[in-house]
Parts: C-alpha cells; sequence; structure tokens
C-alpha cells in the first residue's frame, strides 16, 4: 500500500512544476509540487488537512466497520497509549509520545491501564510465591547439606 502511495505521488511530482515557495507555500489552490517528503499528502504534496481527513477518510471508514465515530481521532490517541502501556512501554516515554508534559497527568488519564497492569505484577508476584514455596521444601535440605560439608 506505502508503495502504491509513493508511485502515485512520484506521479504526480513528475507532472507538476515544483511550487518556488516549497514548504512556506500558503496558496490555497497551489498547484505546484511540494517537496515535503510527507508519506500521507494532498496530490500537490502539501499536508492533509485535519477536518478533510476526519470526515472524507476517518468517519465514513469507522461508520463502515461500525466503530463508534464520533472521537475516533481522540479515541485512536488513548487507544495507541493505552496499547504503549499494556505492551510495557515506560510512562515517561508514552507521556513524551503524547505531548504530555507532565507523566502525572499521563499517569492519571491511563489509571485504568495502570491499575490493570498492578493487577497483573500482583498476579505474577502470588504465582512465583507459590512456585518458591512448593521448591523451597525439596531445595533447603540439599543446600544445608552443601553448607555443612565446606564449613
Ligand atoms: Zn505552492
Amino acid at each position: 500500500m506505502l508503495r502504491d502511495v509513493r508511485m502515485r505521488q512520484n506521479e504526480e511530482r513528475a507532472r507538476r512544476a515544483p511550487c518556488t515557495d516549497g514548504a512556506a507555500c500558503r496558496r490555497q489552490h497551489c498547484d505546484g509540487w511540494h517537496a515535503l517528503d510527507l508519506v500521507f499528502c494532498q496530490r500537490t504534496g502539501k499536508p492533509l488537512h485535519e477536518n478533510n481527513v476526519r470526515n472524507r477518510d476517518l468517519y465514513p471508514l469507522c461508520k463502515k466497520l461500525g466503530l463508534p465515530w464520533r472521537r475516533a481521532l481522540h479515541n485512536m490517541r488513548h487507544g495507541h497509549g493505552s496499547h504503549l502501556l499494556e505492551r510495557g512501554v515506560p510512562l515517561r516515554t508514552v507521556a513524551e509520545r503524547l505531548g504530555h508534559k507532565d507523566p502525572a497527568f499521563t499517569a492519571r488519564v491511563y489509571a485504568h491501564v495502570i491499575r490493570s497492569q498492578a493487577q497483573a505484577a500482583a498476579a505474577v508476584s502470588a504465582m512465583l510465591k507459590e512456585a518458591r514455596e512448593s521448591l523451597l521444601p525439596s531445595c533447603y535440605p540439599q543446600r544445608e547439606g552443601a553448607i555443612r560439608a565446606n564449613p
């Protein structure tokens, strides 16, 4: 898919004369090519407009898939943060990625994820304790013996 996008971009680039203003171009209907090296862009190489992405692409896709669409971008952002935390990415890194100045804010917003991580950690801890207790009786006599054998 990305290869198709890149191919279409190359075709557009070849068809259009480069805009002399480049990234600084603010003309809404400029027809030149803007070499901004974006992965997804308009036919002129300019950045996509947030509202167009939302209304033309994201909302129809959500509706088609039966997903909630009203806060789709926000939900995707929140989903992204939740998945990162669930997979063990440090809170500070997630906060930086989401543009939060204070990781404490991230911790409050994603408290549900952090709580479930704490529950998972408690479950692992309980399993380790159980495993240690079931192994100890068979390990101890050998250790004691080893210590006595080499005073
Ligand atoms: Zn231009």
